[in-house]
């Protein structure tokens, strides 16, 4: 009955384990790279600060529960408003921009597959307070470092902007509630519902209807030829055409910056979180339907939670599915060049000279186990060979009466007899 985790839910051995927090070291680092503090904000929190802008989908599959004291609390189901909180009331006068990073686990109740798990890894990068395009812009230059850095390739970009959907929708008069079951709809491909909803909400005329059936089908890599053919298509609606303006500032930026990567540019791209205002990505290799990260500019939430107007932009990729596309691409990350070092004792009587020994190699940063399972050698040096040991310290007492032992290197399978300062100078020369 206690066999298994709950449905969803993971353990993650070792390997896995590795694999995961190499992506994590590797988030933490761009982070670092590029000017983002680290915060860290409670799995817990209040039903309504987590239900209040994350999106219908998102709000049916919350873990939601009563806590001891009676109050309403949810597991957080993305990192995005537990930030906008803090930044709203604990940084408010904070100078801007505010440049923040967060990892963590998340909880929805989303149907189990590969790649979508109820508990599952975000990384977030927000940058606080600008509304200019280069805060857009490097939040897609750090993610698409952050994918190179793990050794992925092959990915590519999916770019959209929110602003020319709700531009034509405000002026065709389509209320925000409406509008935003029309994103969700978009973010699951289902273009013909999504008419059906305009078409409901006021916004029937033949000129928005083909506009946006005309949108659904621009797509391409050229971002100058898409935006161009955007541009024609929405003419006649102004704050729709501000936004490919915006649209074309940024990837504009990113062809000056030299990054090069693979962006696929789709007018009608939505996603189904509800904040999003200006541009609005997502990142996909070849080898997988689902995201590896999203993202994009969310200029009204902060005010949502009592704060000042402030603009902001940022992504969270999701190392579960980063590590899951390495596999797939059959890349080995190179998480540990660290040499392994076992220390054998020949026999009970040097078990303590072992410890004295293992204890100075570690000492010296030399990641070293010891044999605790009284083996012989011979056993104990098939063991270390099965489990990747790359240097062997045999503790002898013949050897041992001259201040020496034997190491053995498992790789060449050679051996020698050496004082444990010269083990120490070899084991330095190989790390
Ligand atoms: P979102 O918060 O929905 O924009 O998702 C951002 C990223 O989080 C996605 O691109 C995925 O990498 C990851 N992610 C979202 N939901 C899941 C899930 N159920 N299981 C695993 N990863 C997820």
């Amino acid at each position: 009955m206690f066999r298994r985790t709950v449905r969803g839910m993971r353990d993650l051995l070792p390997d896995e384990a590795e694999k995961l927090r190499f992506i994590e070291r590797t988030a933490r680092e761009v982070a670092k790279l590029h000017g983002y503090r680290e915060v860290i904000t409670p799995l817990v929190e209040n039903y309504e600060l987590l239900s209040a802008k994350v999106g219908e989908e998102n709000r049916k599959r919350m873990y939601v529960f009563e806590d001891l004291g009676g109050r309403k609390v949810a597991l957080r189901p993305e990192f995005t408003a537990s930030i906008a909180r803090l930044v709203a009331v604990k940084m408010a006068t904070a100078p801007k921009p505010i440049r923040l990073f967060s990892t963590g686990t998340l909880y929805r109740y989303d149907e189990p597959q590969s790649g979508r798990y109820r508990e599952f890894w975000q990384a977030n990068y927000e940058l606080f307070g600008s509304s200019k395009p280069e805060a857009d812009a490097e939040i897609v230059s750090l993610t698409n470092n952050l994918m190179e850095k793990i050794g992925l390739h092959d990915y590519h970009f999916k770019i959209g902007h929110i602003g020319i959907l709700r531009g034509v929708l405000n002026q065709e008069g389509v209320a925000e509630e409406q509008q935003n079951s029309v994103m969700q709809l978009l973010d699951s491909r289902d273009w013909d519902e999504a008419l059906r909803v305009v078409r409901d909400a006021g916004g029937g005329s033949e000129k928005c209807l083909d506009t946006l059936n005309t949108l659904f089908e621009i797509k391409g890599k050229d971002p100058n030829t898409v935006t161009q053919e955007i541009r024609e298509t929405v003419q006649d609606y102004p704050e729709a055409l501000e936004a490919v303006r915006n649209l074309c500032e940024i990837t504009g930026l990113l062809e000056a910056g030299g990054v090069e990567t693979d962006f696929v540019i789709e007018a009608g791209f939505a996603r189904g979180l509800e904040y999003y205002t200006g541009i609005i990505f997502e990142v996909y290799v070849p080898e997988m339907n689902a995201a590896l990260a999203g993202g994009g500019r969310y200029d009204k939430l902060i005010e949502l939670f009592g704060g000042a107007k402030t603009p902001a932009t940022g992504v969270a990729p999701g190392p579960d599915r980063m590590s899951l596309a390495l596999e797939k691409q059959g890349t080995i990350p190179s998480i540990s060049g660290d040499e392994r070092i076992m220390v054998i004792p020949v026999d009970g009587k040097l078990v303590g000279e072992a410890f004295r020994i293992s204890l100075i190699l570690r000492k010296e940063g030399f990641c070293t186990e010891i044999e605790t399972m009284g083996r012989s050698v011979s056993n104990a040096l098939s063991d270390a060979s099965r489990r990747g040991i790359t240097y062997v310290v045999i503790v002898g007492p013949s050897e041992l009466k001259e201040g020496k032992v034997v190491l053995r290197n498992m790789k060449r399978e050679e051996q020698k007899i050496v004082t444990i300062d010269q083990a120490i100078a070899e084991l330095a020369e190989a790390r």
